[in-house]
């Protein structure tokens, strides 16, 4: 398998040589040149697997580098009931007639970004050894992904994280998570401002190609396409749960901001898998929304840009959505480049709207919008009908599932993390605090591990310079 640019520039690469890699030359994104086709056999063969080795069967259509031995035996030290805490890695919880949640956080930070990080962290671990090199990983964080991130990469050779984070500003499970841990290749750095000021000095370290190239600097962020190849496998590990035969079909709603989650559902559902609808929940930031609803994309300013209580929801533009653009258009990559090179730049915004029917009736997209009313009232309902207590992000998943689930229809909702991250809003919404995983117990009193630094891009140079030694 071989993979492009969204973009249309010439050259072809093998998965190994993309892993490390963040954007393509031409600034797109990488996609496979086509989608492996699944049939009637394999989709029979593997509803049987251990999520692990079904995770094997889905990867190794994807990477033709990597020995299958390795792989396999990558995939099973991954994907172990000790990191996600069930045999089922993904299990899936019956709400109601039709409606399930499938649980994708009960990884080591609590939010669906384990799922792909954790392989992220072996897969590097991997391919760095056997290149001889290291990376040192620059990131930013509001919150999930950077926990999520050195989660994975933690003792892992050959890999140290720079992850800056806005200071003070994370909820207090979500510092205590990431500022916790001791191990020698994490860092944590405390950036006095805010996450905007995180993102900027990571642009502005990246931009400088001679100190990218000598401290050779890498990133981690959901364009990685590792990462969203990963995420494929829960889709199909979902379906699998949900129905009894392979001519069933079942829907997803996918709590979404950067439409890393949702693209994976796009692959999921290019691949063959039976999915009628896959619905796209955002909150009060409603770029796809909007999109979906229109057919104009338009990219907000950070004026526009709202904080809200599902914070890992809250973007001004979605950075996956150019995958799925690149499949709308037929693959068109001068169109692609074209809209999110010239348009983008000049205007913030494309019009699609010729083209937004074929995205709901040929690749089964549809949208809607939550409220951080609209999450208190979900929370509220579901903790009182089923006893069971979902996070802001999941509310607003099931809350846009429930407004698009067609009678007979089977409906599957991504929880992406658990409430305890969230703790504040489940007290506004259930007067109650959330519950807390036993291994959590007393987190925010561990010895904390940052350094505070300025918004200053070259004390973060300075910072990196001396601990790459
Ligand atoms: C990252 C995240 C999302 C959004 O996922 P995307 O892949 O960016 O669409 C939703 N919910 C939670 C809890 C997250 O951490």
């Amino acid at each position: 398998m071989l993979y492009l640019s969204t973009r249309g520039h010439p050259d072809r690469k093998h998965f190994c040589q993309i892993l490390l890699e963040g954007l393509a030359p031409d600034g797109g994104l990488y996609l496979p040149e086509s989608y492996p086709q699944v049939d009637a056999a394999m989709l029979a063969k593997w509803r049987g697997l251990p999520y692990a080795d079904l995770a094997f069967e889905i990867l190794s259509l994807y990477i033709d580098d990597i020995p299958d031995s390795d792989l396999l035996a990558i995939c099973r030290k991954t994907y172990t009931e000790e990191v996600f805490g069930t045999k089922a890695i993904v299990p899936l919880k019956k709400l109601e007639e039709g409606v399930y949640l499938e649980a994708l956080s009960n990884g080591p930070t609590l939010a669906f970004k384990d799922m792909a990080m954790q392989l992220l962290g072996n897969l590097f671990e991997y391919e760095l050894g056997r290149r001889g090199e290291e990376l040192n990983i620059l990131g930013a964080t509001s919150g999930d992904t950077g926990s999520a991130a050195e989660y994975a990469m933690r003792g892992k050779q050959g890999v140290r994280v720079f992850m800056t984070s806005p200071n003070g500003r994370m909820s207090p499970f979500q510092q205590a998570q990431m500022f916790s841990l001791q191990d020698a290749n994490i860092h944590n750095l405390a950036v006095e401002g805010v996450f905007d000021d995180c993102q900027d000095i990571v642009k502005a370290v990246s931009n400088d190609l001679e100190f990218k190239r000598k401290y050779r600097i890498g990133t981690v962020n959901s364009i990685n396409w590792a990462r969203l190849v990963a995420q494929v496998v829960y889709y199909f590990a979902g379906y699998f749960q949900a129905t009894r035969a392979n001519d069933e079909k079942v829907s997803f709603a996918v709590p979404s901001g950067n439409f890393g989650n949702i693209c994976a559902g796009h692959v999921a559902r290019m691949m063959g898998l039976p999915v009628t609808q896959l619905v796209a929940a955002t909150n009060e930031n409603d770029v796809l929304d909007e999109f979906f609803r229109t057919g104009i994309y338009r990219v907000r300013g950070s004026a526009d840009t709202y904080e809200t209580s599902s914070p890992s929801m809250d973007i001004s533009k979605a950075s996956n959505f150019e995958r799925f653009v690149f499949d709308l258009l037929g693959r068109d990559g001068a169109r692609v480049r074209q809209l999110f090179g010239e348009e983008l730049g000049t205007k913030g915004r494309f019009d699609l709207s010729a083209d937004i029917e074929r995205a709901r009736s040929q690749f089964g997209f549809a949208s809607g919008r939550s409220t951080h009313a609209d999450r208190l009232a979900t929370i509220k309902d579901t903790f009182q009908r089923f006893g069971t207590m979902i996070d802001t992000h999941t509310a607003d998943g099931l809350k846009v599932a429930r407004e698009h689930r067609r009678a007979g229809e089977t409906m599957i909702v991504l929880e992406t993390a658990l409430p305890i991250k969230f703790a504040a809003t489940i007290v506004e919404a259930l007067g109650r605090e959330p519950d807390r995983p036993a291994k959590f117990a007393g987190i925010e009193q561990l010895p904390k591990r940052v350094t505070v630094l300025p918004a200053d891009v070259a004390r973060v140079k300075q910072f990196i310079a001396t601990h790459c030694a």
